[in-house]
């Protein structure tokens, strides 16, 4: 017994050995307990039961793992096989990444020499790993930097694992007490952070049976470095490993810059087609792979977490850790790249807690460095309160913001859809909303007179709307307080700048690589840059517009994840294309849906294009089913093809079901008789029995072959301006009228219209109009039979008439 005392390692395997059996009876009675099976138990104590049974299962596993190192030690032969070590290493680094992600550490693996066989067991390596990690993490402060090396030492004919941290270190005189069991450094006192319990002590015993040894050297990143040396399993160098392992296919080596949208699509999909790729995403911020799309509804409180953002349909969520262990791509976060060297494959990085370089080689480079906001060059964009709303940073400062009760007036400089989609989100959290855009509309990506329906939705909702208005200075002591432009001043406790993305073409520029006209990186179809093993996928590259083929600078998630798997396919070896795009996007606007596709009304002329438009307004289902409601649609088709071109959609219907549907027509070059032949889904709940999108096609088809003569709301709206002498032909019912109406309008009803010729006057334009454009068209065709000359129908009705209407 005495002999067994005077050798703790002996004496701890034997506590464990009898502590096995009680802990195992205790835990078997709390589960019965926990079970209900000795009477109902209440919920508090259910979860001090889970507790204490996890406490169980975790001493039971502490004993289990005493016991494997007592065995290493007292039967070493039996644990002197061949153990390969690379693997072991990153497999034990990214078991450990979870315990130090919580405290910022980066935990970085760097391996020489794969495969790495040396003397000893995967059981007791594993453990000896472990323990040495563990003690990295639980000495080193948050925000640090952990580094695991694995190299060949040929001197000694060994593999060497170095585990150095940037922690307290161990001074001189105590390098050896360390390894004494029950010997605990000072450092050891400071820390309240959980080690394995296992001390070096058990590592040393466990090294020293596979035949190593282990000593504790001064850190180059300030703590301490412990150094395991194992026995080369045969004596070869490292050189002969390295290219034996090249023989065998060098693991492909990707690094990704940016780890928001496009690149975690390309290490994820790179992980499926190459398992063996090296992947490394490097990325500036902390998070990654949010959904920078959400990042309004975090605003307004309808995502209720930040980590939903970043989070699986599954609810997993994707932050280092998943990536490492799910996807096996490495993350080095608060990383940035600093520059490219084309010639050696190499980018230079900075960690940013630290401000330590390294160097990441590679065969294969991603930019996925996206875009930033632009911001303007405006006195006082300086203040407090006032954002950009980019990434996450940005919405919690504007969360803050809000939550300290201050932000009463918002305004928003630009109307885009950034812009639009915050300003929802603001009025939602109780916000006077004031939009500021200098361009004569909101929402360029939509013609005027759609841009002014949803003009008036934003201004019903209480949102102040100023088109044609340049901000000249933001005015306030430390935060804004007002905002000064050419039409007046108006208050401002918060302001959000929303002018605009630029692509982030930093890096490109710098490596040399060709920007396209669009001063985005310019890639052709497989998504290479102008050096072909750079690709580059996201907001940080430009696009071909698919009508056009011109190109085109649209930053949109969709578009980021679809470049990115093409990228990754052509990384692999695959052969796949990103085609050109139309830019289809969809946006909610408090109860109006917004969608698009395609080229507008303006974007076709100024390409050239003789066009055609049409407007139709109806319910999006029957009109007999409850939750039908309004869609207004704008078909813009070539005269001469009669192809579509372009498709807008506005209103509390379904526009995103007919706006797709647009895509794909416009994508397949399909002529309005082809997209009016189209065989859609129907029934009453989903849609009238001709979709209101074949109904659209039908009125450009009576267009084009001049069965319908229509003016545009704006060009009405013109006439009306310049007082040119015409009839507003009112063909609704009295009751229709009186709720609303045009100024200087006639009310001649349809069912009238036959007996009341004698009425109008035969010589001046006639402008048909009721709430849809129907009867509006039924009367044009039975006043030409009449001979009226001059009539037209106004396109899209009074429902989607933009300007004031007399109540
Ligand atoms: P980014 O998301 O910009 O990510 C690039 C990353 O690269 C950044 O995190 C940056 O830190 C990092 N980086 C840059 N340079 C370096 C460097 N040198 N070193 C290390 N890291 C670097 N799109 C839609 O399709 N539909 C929508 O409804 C929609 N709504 C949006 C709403 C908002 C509020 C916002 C902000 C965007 C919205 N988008 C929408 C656009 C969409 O979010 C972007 O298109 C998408 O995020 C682009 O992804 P990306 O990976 O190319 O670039």
């Amino acid at each position: 017994m005495k002999n067994l005392i005077s050798d703790p390692l002996k004496f701890a395997s034997l506590v464990a050995h009898q502590l096995k059996e009680p802990v195992s009876s205790i835990s078997t009675i709390l589960q019965t307990l926990l079970g209900e099976f000795a009477g109902p138990v209440t919920p508090k104590q259910k979860d001090l039961l889970q507790r204490a049974i996890g406490r169980c299962n975790e001493s039971l596993l502490a004993a289990q793992r005493l016991l494997t190192i007592a065995k290493s030690i007292s039967e070493p032969r039996a644990f002197r096989g061949e153990v390969e070590l690379a693997a072991l290493v990153c497999k034990s680094t990214l078991a450990s990444s979870r315990q130090a992600y919580p405290h910022n550490i980066v935990l970085v693996t760097k391996i020489d020499v794969e495969p790495a066989w040396a003397v000893g067991s995967e059981a007791t390596i594993t453990e000896v790993l472990e323990a040495l990690l563990s003690n990295a993490i639980k000495y080193t402060p948050d925000n640090g930097r952990i580094e695991v090396f694995l190299l060949y030492d040929s001197t000694i004919d060994a593999y060497q694992i170095r585990i150095a941290d940037s922690g307290v270190g161990i001074s001189e005189e105590n390098r050896e007490k360390v390894f004494q069991p029950f010997y605990r450094t000072p450092g050891a006192h400071a820390s309240s952070r959980p080690g394995t319990g296992l001390g070096l002590a058990f590592v040393r015993a466990m090294v020293e049976a596979a035949g190593g040894n282990v000593h504790v050297e001064k850190s180059y990143l300030g703590g301490a470095e412990l150094v395991v040396n194992l026995k080369a399993v045969s004596k070869v160098t490292a050189e002969q490993i390295i290219s034996g392992d090249q023989k065998m296919k060098k693991p492909m080596k990707v690094v990704i810059i940016g780890g928001v949208a496009a690149g975690p699509k390309v290490a994820a999909k790179i992980n499926r087609l190459d398992p063996d790729a090296d992947v490394t995403i490097v990325e500036k911020g902390r998070l990654l792979s949010y959904a920078g799309c959400g990042l309004p509804y975090y605003i307004s409180g309808t995502v209720k977490e930040q980590s939903e953002l970043m989070s699986s349909p599954a609810g997993v969520v994707r932050d280092p850790i998943f990536f490492q262990q799910v996807k096996n791509v490495h993350i080095m976060n608060q990383t940035e790249a600093l520059e490219i060297n084309r010639s050696k494959k190499q980018v230079r990085v900075r960690h940013l807690l630290d401000g330590t370089e390294s160097l990441l080689d590679y065969d294969k480079l991603v930019l996925a460095t996206g875009a930033e906001p632009i911001i303007p060059n405006i006195e006082g964009i300086k203040l407090g309160n006032i954002f950009t709303l980019h990434g996450v940073t940005d919405a919690e400062g504007i969360k803050a913001a809000l939550d300290r009760g201050k932000a009463r007036d918002v305004v928003i400089v630009g109307g885009g859809l950034i812009g639009i989609e915050m300003t929802e989100a603001l009025v939602k959290k109780g916000c006077r909303v004031t939009i500021i855009e200098k361009l004569p509309q909101i929402f360029r990506l939509l013609d005027a007179e759609m841009a002014m329906l949803v003009e008036n939705q934003l201004e019903l909702h209480g949102v102040r709307v100023l088109t044609d208005t340049k901000v000249k200075r933001f005015q306030g002591q430390d935060n804004v307080e007002s905002v000064l432009t050419d039409k007046g001043t108006f208050p401002a406790d918060l302001v959000i700048v929303a002018i605009g993305n630029r692509p982030n073409v930093t890096l490109a520029e710098q490596a040399g690589l060709e920007i396209g006209s669009t001063g985005a990186i310019k890639v052709n179809p497989k998504m290479q840059t102008s050096d072909e093993d750079i690709y580059a996928a996201g907001d940080c590259v430009e696009s071909v517009e698919l009508i056009t083929k011109k190109p085109f600078y649209i930053p949109l998630g969709s578009t980021a994840n679809k470049q990115g798997r093409v990228a990754a396919v052509n990384i692999c070896g695959g052969n796949d294309t990103f085609t050109p795009i139309l830019g289809t996007i969809a946006c909610k606007v408090f109860n109006y849906n917004v969608a698009i596709t395609g080229l507008t009304e303006r974007a076709a002329k100024q390409a050239g294009f003789n066009v055609v438009t049409v407007l139709v307004p109806a319910p999006d289902r029957e009109h007999f089913v409850p939750g039908a409601q309004l869609l207004m649609l704008k078909l813009v088709v070539d005269e001469k093809s009669r192809k579509l071109l372009g498709a807008q959609a506005i209103g509390p219907g379904n526009t995103d079901k007919r706006i797709d549907v647009a895509a794909v027509v416009i994508t397949s070059q399909m002529t309005v008789e082809q997209m009016a032949n189209l065989d859609l889904c129907y029934a009453p709940p989903y849609a009238p029995v001709i979709d209101n999108i074949i109904t659209a096609a039908n009125v450009a088809r009576n267009k084009l072959d001049g069965l319908m003569n229509g003016i545009a709301p704006l060009e009405l709206w013109q006439l009306m301006q310049e007082k040119i002498d015409l009839v507003l032909l009112d063909v609704r019912t009295p009751a229709e009228y009186h709720q609303s109406r045009l100024a200087d309008s006639t009310l001649i009803p349809l069912a009238s219209l036959r007996a009341r010729f004698a009425e109008l006057d035969r010589n001046k334009p006639i402008v048909a109009f009721c709430n849809y454009s129907l009867r509006a068209y039924e009367a044009a065709f039975i006043l030409k039979k009449e001979g009226f000359e001059n009539v037209k129908v106004l396109d899209g009705g009074l429902e989607m008439w933009p300007f004031e209407k007399l109540q």
